[in-house]
């Protein structure tokens, strides 16, 4: 009687992990093999399946079974995050779940023809109506603190405009005078090319693999906007580009989406074909790939190990090298246009712009229209750069083409806590350095399996944080990190 409560839901869910299984499928497909052209039927296709799985969770069938397996013993992590998802579909109409997804769809093609043009009017009206859909999302939550929040917890579930604002400005205080130390130091140079991209693909792979990447379970393809794409933890898809004349965009890139595969591979058997069986958050997924990017690829430790690997697929850009040269020239810091091509000092405050331009856009203080010249005049403030064009500003990310307010903030969220991860596994892992210097990533892996993939949803980001630090959110490890990383490098 009790297994029966317990496989009834879990019959219930395998059904709705089915569908987002298909929509990340259709996803992936549009975005690497897919001809411009099946941009609408994709939409409409993609909108479909959402809307489906949308009604399944709003199922008011569904409660029901929640308590029957709940009563059953069924995990008490697995019941809060289904409950929790049940009582929000519950509260949105699926018409407007299909009709942003339609939107989304539509809108992809029109941001990557404004963006070629540099042309933000063109663009314009896609975004008033997303923003208006939003409004209509956010009003199905009338007991959020602030509309926003009802907008950002779609993806970081608990996350308050208010905590995230008061995070962001500690954030924001700490890096200013850091990198203004930073700007009066000479600048160390790049890696210059060219790089065969062929070799850059075999490097990479040759790291991803040493940190669990498997060509049984994985595979690599290319995409303009490069991404991970899961359909369970023995299907996970990266992407990336390269450049011959960059190392790191191809390189770095490869580690991030591996870092992000590694928390999807990582997440335990017994939520296969569930909807628990994927990452908590989008912040603390984040914080898997910026560890593995940042903490990880670009350390001492990883370019004593494979600074020689990269002499001999590169002999003539590496000559004469050695492992400083090499990490000030993949570390250093220059305030610039592009958030993706940003380094780790200055990202966050990229971030932090589009996260206070959505508020205002969400508190009426900002209308669409004005957001190219408030954009422009932040990246001043805060980056002292100037903005030339609207390809370069406003238009450069995918993510507002695709009605995703509330997203951004996750990336400076997920960098916080990957300092954080980070600051606990050196104490857990003691000679985490040398291991990462024999080659040795496995250790680490497995002590991020144990401590946050394994559980997948049925552990909210909070719940992983308390249980390796103690405590919440807290962006003072990222600040210590930064300083430490970057006094070192440029002799602050
Ligand atoms: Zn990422």
């Amino acid at each position: 009687m009790t297994d029966a409560a317990i496989a009834a839901l879990r019959t219930h869910l395998a059904e709705t992990a089915d569908l987002h299984h298909a929509a990340m499928l259709l996803g992936w497909d549009q975005q690497t093999h897919m001809p411009p052209r099946g941009a609408q039927s994709r939409g409409q296709a993609g909108g479909t399946l959402e809307r489906l799985a949308h009604d399944r969770t709003a199922d008011p069938a569904l409660a029901g079974l929640l308590d029957a397996a709940a009563a059953a013993g069924e995990d008490a992590g697995l019941v809060r995050a289904v409950r929790e998802d049940h009582e929000r579909a519950a509260r949105v109409p699926g018409t407007l779940v299909g009709e942003m997804a339609e939107v989304a769809a539509e809108a992809q093609g029109v941001w990557e023809a404004a963006r070629a043009a540099s042309d933000f009017s063109a663009f314009a009206p896609l975004l008033e109506r997303h923003v208006a859909l939003c409004r209509q999302y956010a009003a199905c939550f009338p007991e959020v603190e602030h509309p926003y929040d009802a907008l950002m917890q779609r993806f970081e579930p608990g996350a308050t405009t208010s905590a995230v604002r008061a995070a962001f400005s500690e954030l924001r205080e700490g890096l200013v005078p850091l990198i203004a130390a930073i700007a009066a130091k000479p600048d160390p140079g790049d890696l210059v090319g060219p790089f065969p991209v062929g070799d850059q693909r075999t490097l990479a792979l040759e790291i991803a693999r040493t940190m669990g990447y498997d060509d049984d379970a994985w595979r690599i393809d290319e995409a303009a906007h490069p991404f991970m794409a899961n359909m369970g933890r023995q299907d996970v898809r990266i992407t990336t580009k390269e450049d011959e004349s960059a190392l790191a965009i191809g390189l770095f890139g490869v580690l991030h989406e591996t870092g992000h595969g590694l928390y999807e591979a990582g997440i335990d058997a017994r939520w296969d074909r569930t909807t628990v069986g994927t990452g908590t958050s989008l912040g603390v997924h984040e914080s898997q790939s910026r560890l593995w990017e940042n903490m990880v690829g670009r350390s001492r430790a990883q370019w004593s190990r494979w600074l020689p690997r990269a002499k001999e697929l590169f002999p003539v850009p590496l000559e004469g090298l050695e492992v400083d040269d090499v990490l000030r020239r993949i570390n250093a810091v220059r305030p610039s246009l592009i958030r993706v091509d940003a380094d780790e000092a200055t990202y966050c405050l990229h971030v932090l712009l589009r996260f206070e331009l959505e508020v205002a856009l969400f508190e009426g203080e900002l209308q669409v229209a004005d957001l190219p010249a408030a954009w422009n005049a932040r990246m001043q403030e805060y980056l002292g750069v100037d903005v030339p064009s609207d390809a370069d500003g406003v238009l450069q990310d995918v993510h507002w083409a695709h009605g995703v307010f509330g997203y951004f903030p996750t990336y400076a969220l997920g960098t916080m806590i990957a300092a954080q991860l980070w600051e606990a596994a050196h104490v857990a892992i003691p000679d985490l350095e040398t291991r990462i210097a024999d080659g040795d990533l496995a250790t680490l892996r497995e002590w991020l399996r144990e401590h946050v993939h394994q559980y997948g949803r049925t552990r909210t980001g909070d719940e992983i944080l308390q249980d390796v630090t103690g405590g919440g959110l807290d962006p003072a490890p990222l600040l210590r990190y930064l300083n430490d990383k970057y006094g070192a490098l440029y002799d602050l």
